[in-house]
């Protein structure tokens, strides 16, 4: 947490923002916070931001100045998040990085993080591409059906650490690969490449279903998650399983859900969700849940 659709509302929110607005000033608290090109700040006073992306569950700011164009990327995975001013935060000593903007809709920027060494890093654009090379798999947003069933049917690992690993597959995390589960009827741990083809492609709707609802919601506001201008995502309403073991399945199956300790924790119905499908498709032909 944030995940990817988390993080594109965070990209949203600065494009419309910051885009055109000129950085005059940058104060970091802490140099650690910066992993690969401190000494390149200076070069960011006086530049002009044109563009905000997110790759996984990173945010790209892009600048210019004098013809050339270096990049900020901030790294929001599990615990950062970039604010403006109006936007309270609990632990103000957690802020870091404070960006002044004129000419934008908001005159700062500020990144908070709990966890400080090594979250920003200040590249030119080669040094973007060997950033994004190492750490980012395809997005699951723009992922076509044939890639991602041949990425699926080439894995024998299991399926939700498959569409977690960021290398592979980047922006999905614990929330959102327990939630495409579920509605797709498969199991944490079913082996990805036995997966019949009908249900990767299931997976593949499913999974952008889940994302594209959760970022028009503003995202899964679950610990600490709040958009830049301070407001709580919503989509966390919409989990049926994240969270919720012990609860009935919310498909009406009469299981109760369950939590599964792996590297994390995977919520999970037992009948819905089976890794014997051939029982749960015959009971649900028979009239049963979903
Ligand atoms: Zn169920």
């Amino acid at each position: 947490m944030p995940e990817l659709p988390e993080a594109e509302v965070v990209a949203r929110q600065l494009r419309v923002a910051l885009i055109g607005a000129s950085l005059t000033d940058w104060w970091i608290g802490r140099r650690d916070i910066v992993r690969e090109g401190i000494t390149s700040l200076p070069w960011y006073r006086g530049s002009l931001l044109v563009n905000v992306e997110r790759f996984g569950k990173s945010v790209v700011l892009q600048f210019v100045k004098d013809d050339m164009t270096r990049y900020v990327v901030a790294e929001l995975g599990m615990t950062g998040l970039l604010l403006f001013p109006s936007a309270r935060t609990k632990h103000p000593q957690h802020v870091h990085v404070r960006m002044t903007f004129v000419g934008g809709r908001e005159s700062e920027l500020r990144y908070w993080n709990p966890r400080r060494f090594g979250r920003m890093s200040l590249l030119d654009r080669a040094g973007l591409d060997r950033y994004l090379a190492r750490r980012f798999g395809r997005d699951p947003l723009t992922v076509s059906k044939e890639e991602f069933s041949k990425i699926v049917r080439h894995r024998r690992g299991r399926l939700k650490s498959l569409l977690m690993h960021q290398q592979v597959i980047a922006g999905i995390g614990n929330i959102y690969a327990n939630e495409i589960l579920f509605r797709v009827g498969l199991h944490p741990n079913a082996i990805a490449c036995r997966l019949a083809a009908a249900k990767v492609d299931r997976l593949y709707l499913v999974m952008k279903e889940v994302l594209e609802e959760a970022i028009a919601s503003g995202g899964s506001s679950v610990r600490d998650f709040f958009a830049p201008d301070g407001t709580e995502g919503q989509y966390k309403r919409r989990h049926l399983v994240y969270g919720k073991e012990g609860q009935p399945c919310p498909a009406g199956c009469g299981q109760l859900l369950r939590r599964l300790q792996s590297e994390r924790s995977s919520f999970f119905c037992p009948f819905c969700q089976s890794r014997r499908p051939r029982k749960a498709e015959r009971l649900r032909g028979a009239g049963h849940a979903l």
